[in-house]
């Protein structure tokens, strides 16, 4: 199976943050049980088993029954092998494809691998081999791992299928985005020809069509006016009679349609050479001034939505082009709609957005009052999230039930209500606040999805709302829908980035954002001839802290270390969690004297400020000791710069922990206290 780029990038980012944070690792097969990714490191057991090929071909199989397993199951699946060994298979849609991560092997008990080893030399395993081997192996318990693995299972389905619809969304607003900006350049003056020829440029550049030609209507048929692309000889002059079912269809229902059939084709005039003909009827309320035909090009259905709704926009130009009123006027609201929506080329914080389209949509309606509610939560209620000409305050504490009132309704059934004269209508007994008798309620969507309500009232002329203000407004909104949606995926995958660079216990950097930092770092200092320092710490006795304590009391005084070690660093510092019980800090600009002041504050902050007692870890206090290196001309790359801190840590070790030693030269050491 072949997987499209695109779809696959949020995967691996994903699987690789996960790594990140947890250590966990993951292969990733297809359902067939090929391979898609490899693993970021190989899995030693199953290396060692597959040594022979009586060892591949048992894991092979195996391995294919799990990823069955866990796709027909839709859930984590974990599964004993045939070398006693255990994994977990977590099943994940993209898009149509489903996809399973397998992660690396791991035991239940220690007894488990020791009963493989009688038969280990069946594999070509030597009684050494497995001796040193079993030796190694540290049982996992199956609550801990069904919980995290559980949890990757959620987190990897949301993000990956919220990934995958951020890049249509974006793909689809990047579209509409230059279709707004082609229209809203267009002159005053602008003739039916010149309007015609950029929707077939809009098809051709945009949307990669073959050939396109606008038809405009012409006593009972329609002409082609304008023709671009390959086959511009083929269909230029080929009118189609507007009483061909097709078309008339297509004009009745105002709706696309696509004609793939050769029988049809060549009754509508077409030569052989023509294979497909997509039309799009320009239409308005009851009024269908010319087509739009697309022939020879797969359009998706995403791209036939935005054509259309780009045809829609046409004949609303048209039919004010042929009657003149009021174009100047829209121009002008396009222009302003585009800069105030399209700040920027990428996605916009919310807030600002939804002030936007208030904004937007109020000055171009001449309307009063705005607001725009959207959903929130499970979805039973709409909030305001902008307003215009309402108190903000009672705004904010506004909310709507789905299906009641005229939001609520409009919401529920998403479909536009505009009333001329509100005192006529059955709502007025809802509104006693709206002093002119007009008003429009319009759903925001997407294909099928509802997104929000945008309602407007109160012309500013006192006049009432027109067919001509909703047919602009109808356009205007599915605009704001697509850009809504994407800043929506911004914060997502603004999340995501938190997420991925965040240790998950502590709150504080992982390793991975520790690691990219480090190397600017060094790239500065090796460019600026400049200085910094790394100090890495590591808590002393930890491991009789868990004996003693539980781990559960352990992972606390990780957090407890993190908060402290934070709280007494400075701005610049950078803190993360270097590995399970070690934490590093990066000192940007900071010589070696200044960095062992910097730590030994945190050392001594860490054994006085821990906020909770212990029973029987039996000692007074709980201390680290600290590496300290400083970045000098010899130092090439962030490995060096690492192992002279883990050295200077050693040493802390070895001469009685609860201290900080610096690196480096042999003179500046130990200068900590001693409690052991
Ligand atoms: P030393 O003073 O020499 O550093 O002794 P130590 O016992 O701290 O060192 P050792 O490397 O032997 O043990 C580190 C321990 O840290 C082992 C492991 O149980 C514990 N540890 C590592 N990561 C975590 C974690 O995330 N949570 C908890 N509770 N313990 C952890
Ligand atoms: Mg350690
Ligand atoms: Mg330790």
């Amino acid at each position: 199976m072949n997987f499209k780029r695109m779809e696959i990038g949020p995967v691996i980012e994903l699987r690789d943050c996960i790594a990140g944070l947890t250590n966990l690792d993951f292969t990733i097969y297809d359902r067939t049980g090929q391979l898609v990714i490899p693993s970021l490191s190989p899995d030693p057991i199953i290396e060692a088993f597959s040594l022979s090929e009586k060892g591949r071909k048992e894991h092979r199989r195996y391995l294919e029954g799990g990823i069955e397993k866990a796709v027909l199951r839709k859930s984590p699946t974990v599964l004993k092998g045939p070398m006693n060994q255990y994994h977990y298979f977590i099943p994940a849609q993209i898009g149509s494809a489903s996809l399973v991560l397998v992660g690396n092997a791991f035991y239940l008990s220690v007894k488990d691998p020791e009963d493989f080893a009688s038969k280990g030399h069946d594999y070509g395993l030597s009684r050494e081999d497995m001796r040193l081997w079993t030796k190694k192996i540290v049982p996992e318990d199956i609550k801990k791992v069904s919980e995290v693995y559980e949890k990757i299972h959620r987190l990897f389905n949301l993000s990956v299928k919220s990934s995958h619809e951020k890049s249509t969304y974006r793909e689809r607003y990047r579209k509409t985005m230059t279709i707004m900006e082609l229209f809203s350049e267009v002159e005053k003056d602008i003739s039916e020809k010149e309007l015609y020829n950029l929707l077939t440029d809009a098809v051709i550049f945009l949307f990669g069509g073959d050939t396109v030609s606008a038809m405009a209507r012409t006593d009972g048929r329609f002409a082609p006016v304008l023709t671009t692309g390959r086959l511009k000889k083929q269909v230029e002059f080929v009118p189609v009679g507007s009483d061909h079912f097709l078309i008339s269809d297509a004009v009745k229902n105002r709706r696309p349609f696509i004609c793939l059939e050769a029988i049809e084709l060549l009754r509508l005039g077409y030569p052989e050479d023509i294979t497909s003909i997509q039309i799009f009827p320009l239409s308005i309320r009851d009024e269908t001034f010319g087509l739009l035909s697309v022939f020879n090009s797969p359009l998706s259905e995403e791209d036939v939505d935005i054509i259309s709704r780009m045809c829609s926009f046409a004949a609303f130009l048209l039919d004010t082009i042929i009657s003149r009123k009021m174009f100047s006027t829209r121009i002008n609201g396009l222009a302003t709609m585009n800069l105030a929506l399209n700040l920027s080329p990428t996605f916009q914080d919310p807030d600002t957005l939804y002030e936007s389209i208030v904004e937007v949509s109020s000055k171009m309606l001449d309307a009063e009052k705005v607001s725009l509610m959207l959903p929130e939560e499970d979805g039973t209620e709409l909030f305001i999230k902008a307003v215009r000409g309402i108190n903000k305050l009672i705004a904010k504490n506004i909310r709507v039930k789905v299906g009641e009132g005229i939001a609520g309704k409009v919401y529920q059934e998403s479909k536009p209500l505009m009333v001329s004269d509100i005192e006529k209508n059955l709502f007025t007994k809802t509104r006693p606040n709206y002093k002119t008798n007009s008003f429009v309620s319009i759903p925001l969507r997407i294909g099928d999805e509802t997104i929000g309500v945008l309602n407007l009232s109160d012309k500013m002329s006192g006049e009432v709302f027109s067919q001509a203000d909703m047919e602009f407004l109808r356009y205007f909104v599915s605009y704001a829908s697509l850009a809504i949606k994407g800043a929506h995926y911004y914060s997502i995958s603004e999340q995501m980035r938190t997420l991925s660079i965040t240790d998950s216990l502590t709150g504080i950097f992982n390793r991975r954002y520790f690691d990219d930092r480090l190397f600017e770092e060094l790239q500065r200092a090796i460019r600026y001839d400049s200085v910094f320092s790394l100090a890495i710490f590591d808590i002393d006795d930890f491991k009789l802290f868990n004996d003693t304590e539980g781990h559960v009391a352990g992972d606390e005084v990780l957090k407890a270390i993190a908060d402290i070690s934070r709280e007494s660093l400075r701005s610049i510092d950078i803190l993360a969690r270097f590995g399970g019980e070690e934490f590093a800090i990066i000192m940007p600009r900071t010589e070696r004297d200044e960095a062992f002041l910097v730590a030994e504050r945190v050392r001594k902050n860490i054994a006085e400020l821990m906020p909770f007692r212990w029973k029987n870890f039996p000692r007074e206090k709980i201390t680290v000791s600290i590496g300290i290196a400083t970045f000098t001309a010899e130092v090439k790359d962030a490995k060096t710069l690492i192992k002279n801190a883990d050295r200077a840590l050693y040493g802390a070790k070895v001469k009685g922990k609860d201290r900080t030693v610096v690196g480096g030269t042999t003179d500046s050491i130990a200068r900590g206290n001693t409690s052991l």
